[in-house]
């Protein structure tokens, strides 16, 4: 069985006069247009409740987009039960039948939706046309059709070796139960991605996105059906954590959480499966993708230009809301000054402001309680002996949640915003002396708990290999000369360890096979 061989799906530039910006801004118009009713999809059936919550813009607190309908224990348990009844008709599919509903959403969403869900993803997150166009255009639908052919690697492995009169199998099986999906708001394919990675090998799934995606997550859920996923396989539910919590983790067939979010929630959420894990039929698989501190080192050697863009792209495009983005950066002093005029020039040039005029680089960040955290970062830098505001540093919750790009220049290596996740468009820079390189390295690989992503910039190829060395178990994705951000699907698996999670790499072989429980089957003649 061969499966279509995946390719990267094109971006699209939306560049002026094309004809692809006037079709995303009628899906743009079309969807402020309308006010929404979003229900939840429990057994394939629109579940409406009269706990209607407001979705608006976070660029624009004046629009409504629409509601969503607020559930409780009660629908998770209902969740659960049409899971399990959708499970075995759902498992015993052959995997190319399941296979075809996965590619066929992939060509739905490159084709046909592809301006609708930006348009969603754009007005619902806060992100203009290219941050939507690599999120929930091209990414979403590579991780489809990569993870299709992973799957395809998966069932078609090489069978292990037989001896004399036995025959050795080893069998595939979907977890013996349900799989928790728990999504974030800051990218739509990672939130289309945890569910239907899962659902792929098997498994049938409760998905609980992030309140603040659920605009994106309803037109994705739409996708599914429409490519023909059978009803109850995922269901979508939005509930509070601790609702949600207090029946999931204490269900005998819980059999998987895949997750992506913050470091503490993770915590949490492993604490309680460890406390329940007596009432549960098998060990549950624990797969989560948690925060990042992520780091662009730069060596006396490295190329202006080079760092110059990797520090600004890296740190500020989607407003710094990427568990991958540049939050902390070290520089030497001999080449500080000149970086600074640099990224002074670009990051004072870029637009700052809502998503429908298509030149803003900068669009709001999520939510109130994100506006607040990152601005009381900025406050205490602007209050402390330990640090300066060098760049940005002004915030505007009036309209919308608007954080200026802001540089930090940390005046002790451990400064707060050198270790701290903001999850923002904040920058900390720590100056060092040139000749402390390689004391640096060190500092940088103790300084925070997390381990996503991080790059060294340089020309030195002995410097290279020094860092490459040093920082081995500091980043789970390593960048030479580039920002760290930014991981393609199908070309650099993403995922890190110690604080950033299980390393189980989103999109990759290693991911699918967390969530099968294989059978090695000896039958002697
Ligand atoms: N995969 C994205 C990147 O490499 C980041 C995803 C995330 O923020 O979790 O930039």
């Amino acid at each position: 069985f061969n499966v279509p061989a995946p390719i990267n799906e094109p971006v699209y530039s939306y560049a002026p006069g094309t004809k692809e910006r006037a079709a995303l801004r009628d899906a743009i118009q079309e969807a402020r247009a309308q006010v929404v009713d979003v229900p939840m999809y429990i057994g394939g059936k629109e579940v409406h409740t009269d706990k209607k919550v407001k979705m608006t813009p976070p660029h624009d607190h004046k629009h409504v987009l629409g509601y969503y309908s607020q559930g409780s224990k009660e629908h998770i348990k209902e969740a659960i039960d049409a899971a399990l009844t959708a499970k075995e008709g759902w498992e015993n599919l052959p995997w190319e039948q399941r296979a075809a509903i996965f590619l066929k959403a992939a060509e739905l969403i490159s084709t046909k939706y592809r301006y609708k869900l930006n348009a969603a993803t754009m007005l619902g997150q806060s992100k203009n046309p290219y941050q939507a166009e690599i999120d929930s255009a091209c990414e979403i639908v590579d991780f489809l059709r990569f993870n299709v052919k992973y799957m395809s690697e998966i069932y078609q492995q090489q069978p292990p070796a037989n001896s004399k009169g036995v025959w050795n199998r080893v069998e595939q099986r979907p977890l013996e139960g349900f799989v928790f999906a728990l999504t974030p708001f800051n990218f739509t394919a990672i939130a289309g991605n945890l569910p239907t990675s899962v659902a792929m090998m098997g498994n049938v799934v409760v998905w609980k996105p992030s309140n603040t995606q659920i605009y994106s997550a309803n037109v994705l859920m739409q996708i599914f059906k429409e490519a023909g996923l059978p009803d109850g396989v995922i269901n979508l539910v939005y509930v509070s954590g601790p609702d949600a919590g207090d029946v999931i983790f204490k269900h005998p067939d819980f059999a998987g959480i895949h997750f992506t979010g913050s470091t503490g929630v993770f915590q949490d959420i492993w604490k309680t499966i460890g406390e329940n894990i007596h009432v549960y039929k098998t060990y549950p698989r624990i797969v989560g993708e948690t925060g990042g501190k992520d780091f662009i080192v730069a060596h006396p050697s490295a190329d202006l230009d080079v760092l110059n863009t990797a520090l600004v792209r890296g740190a500020f495009e989607f407003q710094g809301q990427k568990c991958s983005a540049a939050s902390r950066a070290y520089i030497p002093q001999s080449i500080w000054n000149d970086l600074k005029v640099k990224m002074e020039k670009d990051i004072n040039s870029f637009k700052i402001g809502g998503t429908e005029d298509f030149s803003n680089f900068i669009n709001a960040v999520i939510d109130e309680k994100s506006f607040d955290k990152i601005a009381s970062y900025i406050d205490r830098a602007k209050a402390s002996p330990d640090a300066e505001v060098i760049i940005g540093g002004t915030y505007d919750k009036s309209e919308g949640y608007f954080i200026s790009p802001t540089v930090i220049l940390a005046k002790t290596p451990d400064y707060e915003t050198l270790s701290e996740e903001l999850f923002g468009p904040v920058l900390t820079i720590y100056v060092y002396e040139d000749d402390k390189w390689s004391e640096m390295l060190k500092l940088v690989d103790n300084t925070s708990i997390y381990a996503l992503t991080g790059a060294i910039i340089s020309q030195d190829r002995y410097a290279i290999d020094e860092a490459t060395y040093a920082l081995r178990n500091a980043a789970g994705n390593f960048y030479i000369n580039d920002k760290c951000t930014g991981a393609v699907v199908g070309q650099q698996p993403f995922g890190g360890a110690r604080g950033s999670g299980t390393n189980d790499k989103a999109g990759s072989m290693i991911n699918l096979l967390r969530w099968v429980s294989p059978r090695t089957i000896k039958e002697t003649f």
